[in-house]
């Protein structure tokens, strides 16, 4: 069984291999490219310090109670805690500071928690500014039914992962004001950004045995920007002539999402058009408390939930840990410790799936803390 293929898998009903036909190759969603992988090794081997950003928000709570989680199924890191977001600022730093990018940096690997970003003014968004900084490119994020789970698509066998591209598109953050009533911004998309981003979402199916790919654009609009993207997935599709490469226009996507979400396997997207279709595909498989994500660099590989940083419920311990602790789940794959990821996995599947001791997102009146005893508990069955 390859462990690593098991990662990439989840949220599922069981660990399950998919054993791909290219034989034994690791099979890494969290660090296709190779070399990051290695890298990775090597500095795991040399020392254990993972990076941590609890963030703002419910960003402290639910990165407590992973951590909490994570040291009583027995796995112990020298867990270097790191500022961003609110505290930063509060500080008068920038909501990403230089220090905290350059020690990750160091470290290859961190967890991050949510950072507040304010709409229509304000400071910029620190995820973006990491992930621009690092070079995060690939911005992966599974989606999968879980069984048991009652939600608005339980009878529906979703299974799919949504590769965006995390350094281009409308949030390379070039805006500008001609005039007081005209705010325009640019919209960038670069031959090299897609090309790199197409073949890591075609390796990725490639190694988790995965049937299709689909790249999601609106190039019937966007003739030049969304029109290179497709033409550099169609040329990159060219080199993997066993998997099933379509496209699919946005807002045609979204609705298939609803209607039949089964009949899709990886989505390869832009940046703003991934950030939306990947809550949509939270809200199918139960809501953004259990949506986890990797951020995947040459060097870097930072591993946080797919939500924000819910300041409607901070401070009230009843958030969901589950999306931060499933990011933790990936970040332990990328590091080789399989079978404590198996032990977590299998212990979020077994509590959500009872649905006894969930969250109030999930219909349940458990806490944060609560909830996370209980991932302990069945972790350590
Ligand atoms: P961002 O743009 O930074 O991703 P957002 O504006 O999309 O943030 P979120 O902070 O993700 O918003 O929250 C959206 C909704 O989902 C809120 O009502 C919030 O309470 C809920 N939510 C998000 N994360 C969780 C969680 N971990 N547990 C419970 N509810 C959550």
């Amino acid at each position: 069984m390859d462990p690593v293929c098991q990662a990439n898998t989840f949220p599922g009903t069981t660990i399950r291999s998919r054993t791909s036909p290219l034989g034994p190759k690791p099979c890494s969603v969290y660090g296709n490219v190779d070399e990051t992988r290695n890298r990775v090794e090597q500095q795991r081997m040399a020392n254990s310090k993972i990076a941590v950003i609890p963030g703002d928000g419910i960003g402290p709570e639910i990165t407590e109670t992973t951590l909490h989680i994570l040291n009583e199924i027995g796995f112990h890191a020298d867990w270097v805690f790191l500022e961003a977001g609110l505290p930063a600022i509060e500080r008068g730093l920038p909501p990403m500071p230089p220090e905290t990018i350059e020690r990750i940096r160091e470290i290859g690997v961190a967890l991050k928690g949510p950072t507040t970003t304010p709409s229509g003014g304000g400071h910029p968004s620190a995820n973006v500014a990491l992930r621009k900084a690092l070079d995060l490119f690939a911005n992966v994020r599974p989606a999968k039914t879980l069984p048991g789970l009652k939600n608005l698509f339980e009878g529906k066998n979703i299974d799919l992962i949504v590769v965006r591209e995390n350094t281009e598109d409308l949030y390379a953050g070039i805006e500008f004001k001609p005039d007081p009533d005209m705010a325009l911004a640019m919209k960038v998309i670069t031959r090299p950004g897609s090309t790199r981003l197409c073949k890591y979402a075609f390796e990725l199916a490639r190694r988790q045995s995965r049937k299709r790919v689909t790249a999601v654009h609106k190039a019937n609009i966007m003739k030049m920007t969304d029109g290179m993207f497709l033409e550099v997935f169609h040329n990159v599709a060219s080199g993997y002539p066993e998997l099933h490469a379509d496209d699919v226009i946005v807002d045609n996507c979204c609705m298939q999402l609803v209607t039949r979400p089964e009949r899709f396997d990886v989505l390869v997207t832009e940046n703003l058009y991934g950030d939306i279709v990947s809550d949509l595909c939270a809200g199918l498989v139960g809501g953004l408390g259990l949506a986890p994500g990797a951020n995947i660099g040459e060097h870097c590989a930072v591993f946080e939930a797919v939500h924000g940083s819910a300041p409607d419920i901070a401070g009230k311990g009843i958030a969901n840990p589950t999306a931060l602790l499933l990011s933790s789940v990936m970040m332990l794959r990328h590091l080789g410790h399989d079978e404590k990821a198996d032990r977590v996995q299998n212990a979020v599947l077994k509590v959500c799936g009872e649905g006894i001791y969930t969250t109030q997102d999930l219909g349940g009146h458990a806490s944060t803390a609560e909830y996370g005893e209980n991932i302990i508990k069945a972790a350590n069955l």
